[in-house]
């Protein structure tokens, strides 16, 4: 469990990213899921599918490794790593700090991908405005219904590596239901990030959201 002032405190942290972010009509976004659902590999798809419309920024939470900001760095984005050590989840203030290195006011959109794990990250505002949660069709049909709080917060699912859909046999019908169960007010995306079927309708969005904010 998470103690109630260390949450009373991240909530005042990202209150105030949240009032920052909407001065610089910055779109944030707060990516999470289960580890190995594919969320860096997408996250390179998105950066290049907005690349010449918008200006994107990364953070990227991970226990250990700069892997994956060098991997989006290599798809064209800011990007900066935040290694959290044994901390399984990011905090508002960890966001905060880690801006600074990004220079947010050359921004559009700033794309926060969370350390993979469906559980704590829900308690963590980090002061985005768009959370995101992706699963691939790998991890099953019951994920959203075991996995409440995350899925209830939830702005955008995505549902992440489609063309393996057929092979792992998940019935898509009963996934579908599930989401939206879990995750009422929910944009869904479905899409794969190996073929590119379907980044294009999420980064339409993504520019669509951001057009509004700004
Ligand atoms: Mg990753
Ligand atoms: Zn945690």
């Amino acid at each position: 469990m998470v103690n109630q002032p260390v949450l009373a405190a991240n909530d005042r942290v990202a209150e105030r990213n949240r009032g920052y972010f909407k001065g610089l009509g910055l779109l944030v976004m707060n990516v999470v899921s289960s580890p190995g659902s594919g969320k860096t590999t997408l996250l390179q798809r998105t950066v290049a599918g907005l690349g010449s419309r918008l200006r994107t920024g990364v953070i990227v939470g991970d226990l250990e490794t700069d892997n994956d900001a060098r991997r989006l760095r290599e798809a064209g984005a800011r990007a900066v790593q935040i290694t959290t050590g044994t901390l399984c989840h990011l905090e508002a203030g960890m966001v905060a700090r880690a801006l600074t290195a990004l220079d947010p006011r050359s921004l559009d959109v700033l794309i926060i991908e969370n350390v993979g794990n469906l559980v704590c990250p829900a308690a963590f505002d980090l002061g985005e405005e768009l959370r995101v949660v992706v699963l691939s069709v790998t991890e099953g049909e019951d994920k959203p219904l075991k996995y409440p709080p995350i899925f209830s917060t939830a702005d955008v699912v995505i549902v992440s590596k489609m063309d393996l859909a057929d092979a792992v046999g998940i019935q898509m019908d009963v996934l579908r239901a599930n989401i939206r169960r879990a995750s009422p007010r929910a944009e869904i995306f479905e899409l794969s990030a190996k073929t590119g079927a379907g980044v294009d309708a999420w980064c339409d969005f993504i520019a669509a959201r951001r057009a509004a904010s700004a």
